[in-house]
């Protein structure tokens, strides 16, 4: 029983990344998406990483002096990545494991 349980301890699961890169062409707007193709649905999550920008120092400390005193952004804090029509296939890869993962998830349920 124990040596089973090593086993799937060492079991190589399969990273699948896709990555998007903003319609702008600015190669810091960029988002990847990873999952685990692990067939036994242990991890049904999708990983979204997004490429934060470093600012020059005196504009970080200003921000942060901004930020300790509560000033914010009307809009909030945000960066955005522009999906172009041809990143529909790797949407679709995205999609079709979230819902892979969310029948197994029904299905151990019912
Ligand atoms: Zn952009």
């Amino acid at each position: 029983m124990r040596n089973t349980a090593n086993k799937d301890m060492t079991k190589k699961v399969k990273t699948v990344e896709e990555l998007f890169l903003c319609e702008c062409g600015d190669t810091s707007d960029q988002v990847i998406m990873r999952w685990f193709d692990d067939q036994d649905d242990k991890c049904p999550n999708v990983y979204v990483s997004f490429f934060l920008r470093k600012n020059p120092l005196w504009k970080r400390i200003k921000l942060g002096i901004q930020y300790i005193f509560g000033k914010r952004s009307k809009y909030g804090e945000f960066g955005e990545v522009i999906l172009k029509p041809e990143d529909y296939e790797k949407m679709q890869k995205v999609t079709d494991f979230l819902k892979k993962s969310y029948d197994a998830i029904e299905k151990k349920e019912t």
